[in-house]
């Protein structure tokens, strides 16, 4: 055998070996099997996202919309239940989703005429909130593929991993094990790309695991340029929302030293003095913890609309559980690390919950 086919051979064989151990597959034969029929016989789909719906949650929906279309000759629609924020709109074909809180009819009548939904990055029909009730009036088969814990949906088939960074991830998996890589364009991983980086903070938090980044070499093979994906993403603000971060930052960051945790609370009025628009307050949180020893970060904001809703989010570092405490106090969950939730009440109320909340966790707070 000529030296460079034995080279080559080699190189193919170490290749494999490394899938083989990086285990890309996440689907049991027979799930994979249920999967490519259920495919096979809609012809009506729908893929829908969460409430809110982030990079995640929209960048795997187009994902498996662009897979379903290029690859299985169907046409899907993708729903979310309200606005996703202006930095990704840049995403291929964002423009085609519908949503209910401006289409509620038509939405209505695509869950009706449905006979498979994908329920994409939610484990639980309340996460869409106003579009529960026609989410589960809808006659279709439901799919569920998510990465969080407490998923407890009715399906006939449930993707449910929580150890994964991102939906994103799991939709790269499902393609993979299904066969549709080698046909995967630019257009079809760009959106897995930006979940997966969205999810996991720019690869900051739960993106140890060294598959994470084979997937990421191999979606870089289709083309595009990563670097850019962050800048639409992280680069992206208006000065306005700049204005408004600095200002939560100098004047309303409450720090509790000795609990290594802290919080601050975005009022209606702030959000008229910095022309606030969905988004802006996107990734505040996380700043809070880059002070030194810092275990836990609680933002608070007000419902621009409604009176008595105060949407939480809340950040952490190491093991502290944040979805603990989101499930315990704000009515909410999420994964270890980044989670969320709400209160039914005043933001001055809100924030006596967060001081009970961090004196609840005192001991694990204080802890070195
Ligand atoms: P965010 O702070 O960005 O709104 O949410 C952070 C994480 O917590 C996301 O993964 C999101 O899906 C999850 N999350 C936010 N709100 C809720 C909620 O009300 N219930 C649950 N189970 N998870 C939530
Ligand atoms: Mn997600």
């Amino acid at each position: 055998m000529p030296l460079c086919q034995t080279a080559i051979n080699l190189k193919t064989m170490i290749f494999s070996t490394y899938i083989r151990y990086m285990n890309i597959d996440i689907l049991a034969p027979e799930e994979l099997e249920l999967l490519r029929q259920l495919i096979d016989d809609a012809q009506h789909i729908i893929i829908c996202g969460h409430k809110s719906p982030d990079g995640d949650a929209l960048g795997s929906s187009l994902a498996w919309c662009d897979y379903l279309k290029s690859q299985c000759g169907k046409q899907p629609a993708v729903v979310m239940p309200d606005a996703y924020p202006d930095f990704l709109r840049w995403l291929p074909n964002s423009d085609r989703i519908v949503r209910y809180d401006k289409h509620q009819e038509e939405v209505k009548q695509l869950f009706q005429k449905a006979d498979l939904v994908f329920c994409l990055d939610f484990g639980s029909t309340g996460r869409v909130d106003e579009m529960q009730s026609v989410l589960e009036a809808s006659p279709a088969k439901r799919v569920m593929v998510d990465h969080h814990t407490n998923a407890d949906m009715d399906t006939v088939l449930s993707i449910s991993r929580t150890d994964a960074s991102s939906t994103g991830e799991l939709i790269f998996r499902i393609i993979w094990q299904l066969g549709g890589f080698e046909r995967m364009t630019c257009q079809g991983a760009v959106p897995i790309y930006c979940g997966m980086m969205t999810d996991t903070g720019g690869f900051t938090y739960n993106s140890s695991r060294p598959d994470i980044f084979f997937i990421i070499s191999q979606l870089l093979t289709k083309g595009f340029d990563k670097d850019k994906i962050y800048r639409n993403v992280y680069n992206n603000y208006s000065q306005w929302a700049i204005r408004l971060r600095g200002y939560m930052m100098s004047q309303k960051l409450n720090v509790f030293e000795d609990f290594h945790a802290s919080y601050f609370a975005i009022s209606r009025s702030d959000m008229r003095d910095f022309h606030f628009v969905k988004g802006d307050a996107e990734g505040l949180v996380n700043v809070p913890l880059s002070i030194k020893g810092m275990k836990l970060s609680v933002s608070l904001r007000e419902d621009d609309r409604k009176n008595n809703l105060v949407w939480v989010s809340l950040r952490s570092v190491d093991d502290f559980p944040c979805n603990e405490m989101a499930a315990e106090f704000f009515n909410g969950g999420g994964h270890v690390n980044a989670s969320g939730g709400r209160l039914y009440c005043s933001l001055d109320e809100a924030e006596k919950v967060v001081r009970q909340a961090f004196i609840h966790y005192e001991d694990r707070l204080k802890r070195k």
